[in-house]
């Protein structure tokens, strides 16, 4: 090792510079990261760039700096970030960027490796007197190239990629096999079928001209003041740090995360207005300072209670920009349009409400006409009224389908990609010709009951990923129960940190939109290995009781991997039929002889008959500890051959169902109590508490019913509102959230829904990721237990805060997501028609809140079974009149007289469709009358009005798809892009529209908005 040292120029975020004399060590031996190393470099248990590749790519420091985005393509293999590189993201472009780069670094998708070039001996090079900072890093980035090519004794060209013209021409022909050229060079010789990193590139870099070209003008915004000004003022309290959620009209900051002992802050800090809020963007984390009393301001928003002025603030500085990819819409040309002195410079409309409009420039202006695009922000100058950026990439003409689709996704932040041929590789294989079969080894090891159980799955028809099966059976002359709870064994597939294991990860859940899923698993395994199906082997993580057959008193629990074969794939309907006695075919015994199938049909019923009585027992014993019974909120989707959705199953009001739910809610809590016993401080649990049991209520009743009992304040002859209220407390604890036991006390834990005092999820690893680190915290505990080392199986407290942190994110946008992609439809489905004539638009409601302007109503499927959701928070607008509130009813007077409307009253509303162009369209509701809706005449299935609506469908869906084919002969280019995004086939219109007449689903969203908005 040599010591030498180093002299930092460093330039703080303040701007101001730095000399920083440093001891710098070199070193002979820095790992290289090749595949190809022949000079022993120490590169194991890292990624190593392989050796396949026709040449390595080192970037320059100014290309890693401006053109990270496009580095980011996973086509640009073998690239070489150096040291001075990073060095340079994190002192230029901050914490955020420079964890981008360390994410790509450590993404094992991407082909890219960190050279630390600036201790290895041969590579470093001084800085020279004089010689600029720019010369010096380029001239280091450049050395590392031709380290790279000497190391590798020439097997392997190195291209270093770089703007600056002069370096490229003194640097070019220096060495053999060291190629110096520009990036759209090497985009052009070496990437020419990548046009979406050309497109990128061309937004960037003129992004860039443009800002370098821009003149200070007059300043629209005051400057942010300097970090250490805001650390100082934060520190005194004069100022508060947040992170700043931007609601429609004024900016209201909540408390959470406050860090101020300033009591006047205890309810939040209001933002109202552009120039308050400074540029600051919705997610950004802000320093505001207070205004002077006289200002405050009280908020105002539709259908709210006036508020008394509040503290108010506005925005100082903004140490911390959360910038995400978003939706824009270009508006039409003859459109009102800010046109700036560049008629290639346009102003963008974001699809979220929250985000101001972005000036893009572009070269596609025409192109991008009505089109969605995802734009990024490149900076946002105190002289410019909106922020620049670029655009990434096409989604698509606005208001069509698919673009629509992903709109949702990446406004959500979800990213589904097609699963990679790397990961599929690292799956096991199974066709049906070739099915894929138990290894012997791996069976000696389990509990085996092949033979001994009778195991069987009750799920929606149709249903492929089978997670969860039963076995019961009786015991020691039957005087024991056993009861037994088998899942799918995911975790034996997808080993902790594989690349299938990152990106369920990443995925956190399997997303359900009301076309379409995407998977968190690939097929392989969510629909064949790991699927409980019948008559195969299938590998288990298994839960069995054994109880007292008279008490039904747990006597022994048992945990642990076994082998099941499923006897019985049954379905609701099915099961639900064979415990009723009626007439039932039961698949698996067909062609058997009439006795046998007689036995073994008896078997399977009492068996079912043995459930129904334990799960009625542990169902009652959570009713006297006070559990609410819940409304069912699982919908399922119901496939076909080629994975197409035929159906959205909704919970049926069957036994049966609750039956299975009870058997997984009992063994998430034997296993929530098992990991948290073996793991009292790294467990993963999910309770529910009293707050959010009690949230939705309270939106109905306001602060003096909530004394009331649920039973004494409802009309319990109104099955509606029964079912409403039920609907309100479930999508309340919906918004429950995962957590990690080392965070909270052990009074935290108890889950009030189910009247639980431990909960977790264990039971549906196939589509949840918390199960699948359930699942290894399970396994950890037996290994615990069998006295084995549970190694690194167990996260620890800190890193399962950051899984449980994730999976919670992920989980929202799920729900967000299901609920916009649900709006969608709906708003395909009443855009059609005219409210003004269309009967069908007209809907039943019942008010479940009163405002100072208006109410807020629940509206169930009408008379015709169609379902609609509410709008904005189920708004309902008065057509006209002056309105007059009083504590329990409100009534509007017009010329046509005087109408009250009471909690709990059924009203008709006519619902319509809000068309905007740059934002998603929206569900309108209006009051038509305070009186019940009456349908016309009721209609079964398959009477008129339901050919009526096939018909109407049927040409929806040939419209559509004829579009597509036109779009699709006029846009080749985007093609690609769509391609890429939808992983599931093109969905049939007409069985989506029929199934969103019927979808109970929907009625649940708009109250889930409510709760959130009063949480
Ligand atoms: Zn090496």
């Amino acid at each position: 090792m040599k010591k030498t040292e180093k002299i930092l120029h460093l330039k703080s975020c303040r701007g101001r510079k730095l000399r920083v004399v440093r001891e710098h060590y070199l070193r002979e031996r820095v790992p290289c990261y090749s595949g190809l190393c022949q000079a022993d470099c120490d590169n194991t248990g890292a990624k190593v760039l392989p050796g396949d590749l026709t040449h390595y790519v080192v970037p320059d420091v100014a290309v890693v700096l401006d053109y990270l985005e496009v580095l980011e393509f996973r086509e640009l293999r073998g690239v070489v970030f150096t040291q001075t590189a990073c060095q340079a993201v994190q002192h230029v472009k901050g914490r955020r960027q420079y964890n981008r780069l360390r994410n790509l670094l450590k993404d094992p998708q991407h082909d890219c490796v960190l050279f630390a070039n600036e201790f290895q001996e041969y590579s470093y090079c001084p800085r020279e007197k004089g010689e600029r900072q720019e010369e010096w890093q380029t001239r280091c980035v450049y050395s590392t190239a031709v380290w790279y090519y000497n190391h590798l004794a020439g097997m392997k060209d190195v291209v270093m990629i770089t703007e600056d013209q002069a370096a490229a021409a003194r640097y070019g022909s220096l060495n053999a096999g060291v190629y110096v050229i520009s990036v759209r060079d090497f985009l052009v010789n070496f990437l020419p079928e990548l046009t979406a990193a050309h497109d990128l590139y061309a937004a960037v870099s003129q992004a860039l001209q443009e800002e370098e070209s821009e003149v200070a003008e007059k300043k629209e915004f005051a400057e942010h003041l300097p970090a250490e000004v805001l650390e100082a003022g934060v520190k005194s309290g004069r100022y508060v740090q947040v992170q700043l959620p931007v609601h429609l009209r004024a900016g209201f900051v909540t408390a959470e995360g406050l860090s101020t002992k300033n009591s006047d802050l205890s309810w939040g800090v209001l933002v109202c207005g552009a120039k308050n809020r400074n540029r600051a963007v919705h997610g950004d984390v802000v320093v505001v300072e207070l205004l002077p009393r006289g200002e405050w301001r009280g908020r105002d928003s539709a259908l709210s209670r006036l508020s008394d002025p509040e503290s108010t603030g506005r925005v100082v500085g903004v140490p911390q920009r959360n910038w995400r990819d978003y939706v824009v819409t270009f508006p039409p040309r003859e459109g009102p349009q800010a046109q700036s002195r560049n008629t290639q410079r346009l102003l963008a409309v974001p699809w979220d409400h929250r985000i101001p409009k972005i000036r893009v420039s572009t070269q596609q202006a025409d192109a991008l006409q009505d089109h969605r695009v995802v734009v990024r922000i490149d900076s946002w100058e105190s002289s410019s009224l909106y922020p620049n950026g670029h655009s990434v990439r096409v989604l698509g003409r606005a208001g069509e389908l698919e673009t629509e689709v992903q709109t949702i996704l990446i406004e959500n932040g979800i990213h589904v990609p097609p699963f990679s041929d790397a990961q599929l590789r690292e799956l096991p294989a199974s066709s049906p010709e070739r099915p894929w079969a138990v290894d012997a080894a791996q069976a000696a090891q389990r509990r085996d009951l092949r033979r001994s159980h009778l195991v069987f799955s009750v799920d929606p028809l149709g249903c492929e990923d089978v997670d969860d099966a039963l076995s019961v059976r009786r015991l020691a002359g039957g005087t024991l129960l056993e009861l037994g709870v088998h899942i799918a064994d995911v975790t034996h597939f997808v080993a902790e940190g594989s690349l299938t294991d990152l990106e369920a990860r990443a995925r956190a859940t399997t997303y359900y939109l009301a076309d379409r899923r995407y998977d968190m698993l690939p097929a392989v395994l969510s629909a064949d290995l790991c699927s409980l199906l019948g008559g195969v082997d299938r590998y288990a993580m298994s839960v069995v009781w054994e109880l007292d057959a008279q008490t039904l008193a747990v006597e022994k629990v048992w945990y642990g991997r076994t082998l099941v074969r499923s006897s019985y794939q049954l379905h609701y309907e099915l099961a639900q039929a064979l415990l009723d006695g009626g007439a039932a075919e039961v698949p698996e015994l067909r062609g058997l002889g009439p006795a046998e199938r007689d036995a073994r049909l008896a078997e399977l019923t009492g068996a079912l008959e043995t459930l129904t009585r334990v799960a009625r027992h542990l169902r009652a014993h959570r009713d006297q500890g006070g559990a609410l019974e819940l409304e069912g909120v699982e919908v399922r989707a119901q496939l076909d051959e080629q994975r197409n959705i035929t159906a959205l199953v909704p919970r049926q009001p069957l036994e049966v169902h609750e039956t299975v739910a009870e058997c997984m809610i009992y063994a998430n809590h034997w296993v929530a109590r098992k990991i948290q016993e073996a793991f009292p401080h790294q467990a993963l649990l999910r309770p529910v508490p009293p707050r959010l049991h009690f949230i939705a209520i309270a939106t109905c009743f306001g602060e003096k019913a909530l004394a009331d009992s649920l039973d004494r304040a409802v009309d319990p002859r109104d099955p509606l509102v029964n079912r409403m209220l039920r609907i309100m407390a479930t999508s309340a604890m919906s918004q429950a959230v995962y957590f990690s036991t080392g965070l909270q006390s052990q009074d935290q834990f108890y889950h009030y829904g189910l009247a639980l005092d431990r909960y977790t999820h264990f039971t549906s690893p196939i589509r949840r990721y918390a199960d699948v680190v359930v699942h290894r915290l399970l396994t950890a505990a037996i290994d615990v237990d069998e006295g084995r080392d549970p190694g690194r199986a167990v996260a620890s407290n800190k890193d399962l805060e950051e899984t449980t942190r994730h999976i919670n994110n992920k989980n929202r946008a799920s729900q967000q997501a299901q609920k916009l992609s649900t709006e969608l439809f709906q708003c395909l489905y009443f855009k059609e028609r005219d409210p003004q004539s269309d009967q069908r638009c007209l809907a039943d409601a019942v008010i479940y809140s009163i405002r100072d302007n208006g109410v807020l109503v629940f509206v169930p499927e009408n008379r015709e079974g169609q379902v609609v959701a509410n709008g904005e928070g189920g708004l309902c607008e008065w057509q006209s009149g002056a309105v007059r509130r009083q504590s329990d009813h409100i009534s509007t007077t017009s010329s046509c007289g005087t109408s009250t409307f009471r909690l709990f009253d059924h009203i008709t509303v006519c619902v319509s469709v809000r068309s905007t162009h740059c934002h998603a369209d929206a569900l309108h509701l209006e009051a038509v009358s305070n009186r019940p809706h009456r349908g016309a005449e009721p209609k079964r299935p398959g009477a008129q009005g339901r050919s009526q609506l096939v018909q109407e469908v049927v040409r929806l869906a040939e419209e559509a798809s004829q579009q597509a084919r036109e779009k699709a002969a006029r846009r080749p280019k985007l093609s690609r892009e769509e391609r890429e995004f939808s992983q599931s086939q093109t969905p049939n219109l007409y069985s989506l529209l029929e199934e969103v007449r019927e979808l109970a689903l929907l009625d649940l969203e708009a109250v889930s908005q409510v709760a959130a908005a009063t949480a």
